[in-house]
C-alpha cells in the first residue's frame, strides 16, 4: 500500500503543483501588479491644485485654524494667542485640511527663511517661529530696507494636531525624508529598510515629493529663492550647516566660508551653542537646499523636546535667529545657476517624453 500510496502522494503533489503554480504566479503577478499601479498620491503640478487655497478660503481657513492651535497651545501652557495680529497667508492645505501658514517680513533683496516644525513631536521648536513671527511684527525695525523674512511657523501641522503629535504627517510621511535629492531613488527606501529597521516615523514616503508638506517648502524657496535657510528640530543639542561647501576649511571657495560662518555667528549670539558637522540624508531639506542647491543651510537643534523649556529656549535663541536674519549674505550668481526652479525642470522632462512618444 506504502509503494502505491507514495507515488500517488507525489503524482498528487505534482499534480496540485501543476494545478496551483499558474493561480499562484496570478496572486503574485497581481500584487507585484498592485503595488506598481498604486494609487499614488503624488504630488505633480496637475494634482497640486486638489490642496491648493484660493485666497477667500485661506483667511477663513486661517482663522478657525489659529483657534485650534491657540486650544492646542494651551495643553502646553505655551502663549495663548500664538498667531497673534501677523499677516500670515496659505495657499496650500494639507490632506487634514489645515493651512499650510507662512508670513513675509519686508521686501529686501536678501532673504532668510526660517522653518519649524517640520517634526511636531519635538514640541519644542513649534512655538518658536510663531514667537519670531509675533517679535518680528512688533519690532519692525529688526528688519532692514535690504532684508526680507519668510517664517513659515508649523510645516507639518496634522502632525501637530493630533492627541499624540507625531513626526509623521497624516499620510505617515516624514516630510524631511521626502525631499527629491538626487540620491533619493538609490538610497532613500534602502536607507530607511536597512539602517531605520522600517521605523514608521522615519519613512521617506513611495516617491519623492509625494507630500503636500514638501511641496510647500519646496514652492518657498523656488518662489523666494531664500539667501540662507534657519530650520528648527529637536532634541540633538547642537547647530548643523549643511553646505555649500566640503567640510575641509582649506578647500573652501571665498563664499563657502562666508555661508559656514552663518552657523558660527548663530552660534557665537545663542551662548556659544555647540556646532556639529552632522550628516545629512537621502530626502532631507539639508541635502536638498544646502548639499545640492548650495543655500546656506543651517539646523538648529534644541536641547530636548520638553515643553517647558520653551521660554528658556526663546530667551537662549532669539539672538542667534535675528543673527541669522542679520547676517549678510548673498548667494553668488554662479550659486544661483544652481538653484534651477524644480518644476521647470520636471515639465521639460514631461514635454520631452511626450516628444518621443
Ligand atoms: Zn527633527
Amino acid at each position: 500500500m506504502n509503494c502505491i500510496r507514495k507515488p500517488l502522494r507525489i503524482i498528487c503533489w505534482g499534480f496540485s503543483l501543476l494545478v496551483l503554480s499558474p493561480f499562484q504566479d496570478a496572486i503574485a503577478h497581481e500584487s507585484i501588479m498592485k503595488r506598481a499601479f498604486i494609487k499614488s498620491s503624488s504630488i505633480n503640478p496637475e494634482s497640486e491644485i486638489a490642496f491648493k487655497l484660493s485666497q477667500d478660503e485661506s483667511a477663513s481657513h486661517i482663522k478657525s485654524f489659529c483657534a485650534q492651535l491657540a486650544t492646542k497651545f494651551k495643553q502646553y501652557q505655551w502663549e495663548q494667542d500664538p498667531c497673534g495680529q501677523v499677516n500670515w497667508q496659505a495657499s496650500f492645505q494639507t490632506m487634514g485640511k489645515n493651512p499650510l501658514l507662512y508670513a513675509v517680513f519686508g521686501t529686501g533683496e536678501e532673504k532668510t527663511l526660517l522653518l519649524s516644525a517640520v517634526h511636531p513631536d519635538e514640541l519644542t521648536p513649534v512655538p518658536m517661529g510663531f514667537r519670531l513671527a509675533q517679535h518680528l511684527r512688533k519690532n519692525p525695525q529688526l528688519i532692514k530696507p535690504d532684508q526680507q523674512v519668510i517664517i513659515a511657523p508649523l510645516v507639518n501641522p496634522d502632525g501637530f494636531l493630533v492627541a499624540k503629535p507625531q513626526r509623521t504627517n497624516a499620510r505617515g510621511v516624514d516630510p524631511n525624508r521626502n525631499f527629491f535629492t538626487l540620491d533619493w531613488y538609490e538610497k532613500s527606501l534602502s536607507w530607511w529598510e536597512n539602517l531605520r529597521k522600517r521605523s514608521l516615523p522615519y519613512f521617506p514616503g513611495h516617491f519623492p515629493n509625494s507630500e503636500i508638506e514638501t511641496i510647500f517648502q519646496v514652492r518657498l524657496i523656488d518662489d523666494f529663492q531664500p539667501d540662507k535657510i534657519l530650520s528648527i528640530h529637536a532634541p540633538l543639542g547642537f547647530l548643523d550647516y549643511d553646505g555649500p561647501g566640503d567640510q575641509k576649511s582649506n578647500t573652501l571657495s571665498q563664499t563657502e566660508s562666508r555661508a559656514r560662518e552663518l552657523a558660527r555667528v548663530i552660534s557665537k549670539k545663542s551662548n556659544n551653542y555647540r556646532i556639529v558637522d552632522y550628516s545629512f540624508y537621502p530626502g532631507s531639506l539639508g541635502n536638498f537646499a544646502g548639499n545640492e542647491r548650495h543655500i546656506p543651510t543651517v539646523t538648529l537643534e534644541l536641547r530636548t523636546t520638553d515643553s517647558k523649556k520653551v521660554p528658556e529656549y526663546w530667551e537662549q535663541f532669539l539672538p542667534g535667529m535675528l543673527q541669522a536674519i542679520d547676517y549678510p549674505f548673498r548667494k553668488e550668481a554662479e550659486i544661483n545657476k544652481n538653484t534651477q526652479k524644480f518644476y521647470s525642470q520636471y515639465d521639460e522632462l514631461n514635454l520631452r517624453g511626450k516628444d518621443h512618444t
